[in-house]
């Protein structure tokens, strides 16, 4: 085994292990003590329920980990990597369409072998604690909808990123770092008039209270807004939120109407302020330039290590490719990304304390803001306690009682 292998293998059992540990010491939080912040919001029944979810759901990441591990290292280890690519390259296809098959392949299987826990936390799991509303013939069609799409804006992509490092020499990082960028960046664009549509019906919210609320108060902090609209979120579960898409003219709010159902005027607009506060306080801008830089600094990496035999020596392949260097580099550079994410993940905690703060002070309205708060982990069932290492590793949002200490704070 050389090096390379040896980080790569290193890095698996590693993330296996400390996901275990945190895991571990989060359910070893639970206790039946009720926060005395959410008495009267919480009843006993429902809470107990809350901390059952956590439990099923822990166990259920444990029995997906495993066997993704396991699938991972029987592949790797059983030489199928190499196998793979002399069946491919039997086809004597051109560089590129054999590396697009082969990714193409591997990306299918993949996701063949998550159908089954997919299906099972939606008709199993999300079923039990009463928020699926999943139909079988809305995740069939999401299904298909879903794979035409990756086909459709994933094969130009790929192909280009192939073509590039196959074709374009030392300067193929940075030709695909724009390429990509642009890319990318137009895929955002045209996202909210012509992808979400496919999968979810978006309405003008109807003149009213809210609407006129919202209009005025996005007056009030100068951010001018078209149009806000309602998803219909209750189409797959019952769970609520609220999300901003788009840039410039397209740029959307978007409210669930599972949300609007269940909060006061003044809970959606301090929901609403807090969305808003993250485009004022620019953390949209600040976490799109931190992942065009994350994207030029891995290509730039995977420009050096592309062409490295003992990448390809790893996974006993005896030819290099393009194809295959990308695959293995991904690998490679996971304990790497895995700093990244828990610097990206402290980021947004810190913003979302922003946003918090943003939306308490433009909205004069802490009680409101709070209160939203408290429904929302009530019905999505949130832990309220989780351990500061799962917090630390996971999560994106500080833990609810933490936010509601600082918005009354
Ligand atoms: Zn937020």
């Amino acid at each position: 085994m050389n090096t390379i292998a040896l980080i790569i293998l290193l890095a698996i059992i590693f993330d296996f292990i400390l996901n275990g540990i945190a895991d571990y010491l989060n359910l070893k939080m639970l206790c039946n003590e009720l926060p005395a912040a959410f008495h009267g919001v919480y009843d006993p029944d429902r809470y107990r329920k809350s901390q059952q979810y956590l439990k099923i759901n822990t166990r259920f990441g444990w029995v997906t980990g495993t066997f993704n591990v396991i699938v991972i290292l029987i592949f790797w280890f059983g030489r199928g990597f190499p196998l793979l690519d002399e069946w491919v390259r039997s086809f004597n296809y051109g560089p590129i369409i054999t590396g697009l098959i082969y990714m193409g392949i591997l990306i299918l299987v993949k996701s063949l072998l998550s159908l089954p826990f997919s299906i099972y936390a939606t008709f199993v799991i999300e079923e039990r604690f009463g928020f699926n509303q999943t139909t079988w013939s809305t995740f069939l069609l999401d299904m298909i909808k879903g794979v035409s799409l990756a086909i459709l804006l994933g094969t130009p992509l790929l192909a280009g990123v192939l073509a590039f490092f196959e074709y374009a020499g030392s300067n193929a990082w940075w030709y695909c770092w724009i390429a990509v960028t642009v890319y990318m960046l137009g895929v955002q664009f045209i996202a909210p008039t012509w992808i979400m549509p496919l999968f979810n019906k978006f309405t003008p919210l109807e003149d009213g209270e809210l609407k006129s609320a919202i209009l005025s108060y996005a007056e009030s902090i100068n951010f001018p807004i078209a149009n806000v609209y309602v998803m219909d979120g209750s189409r797959r579960s019952r769970k609520s939120n609220a999300f901003f898409t788009g840039f410039g003219r397209h740029r959307r709010i978007v409210l669930y109407d599972t949300l609007i159902k269940q909060h006061t005027v003044g809970e959606l607009l301090a929901v609403l302020a807090h969305e808003m506060g993250h485009y004022k306080k620019k953390h949209i801008l600040q976490s799109m330039v931190l992942g065009i830089l994350q994207m030029g600094m891995m290509l730039y990496l995977l420009s050096i290590f592309i062409s490295y035999q003992g990448l390809f020596d790893a996974f006993y392949m005896p030819q290099k490719s393009v194809y295959a260097g990308l695959i293995f580099f991904g690998m490679l550079y996971s304990p790497l990304g895995f700093f990244i994410g828990i610097f990206m993940q402290m980021l947004s905690r810190r913003n979302e304390t922003e946003a918090d703060r943003f939306s308490v002070e433009t909205t004069r309205d802490p009680n409101s803001m709070a209160e939203a708060l408290k429904k929302l982990s009530v019905h999505n069932l949130s832990n309220l306690l989780p351990h500061p290492l799962y917090v630390f590793l996971n999560y994106s949002h500080p833990p609810v009682l933490k936010r509601i200490r600082e918005i009354q704070g």
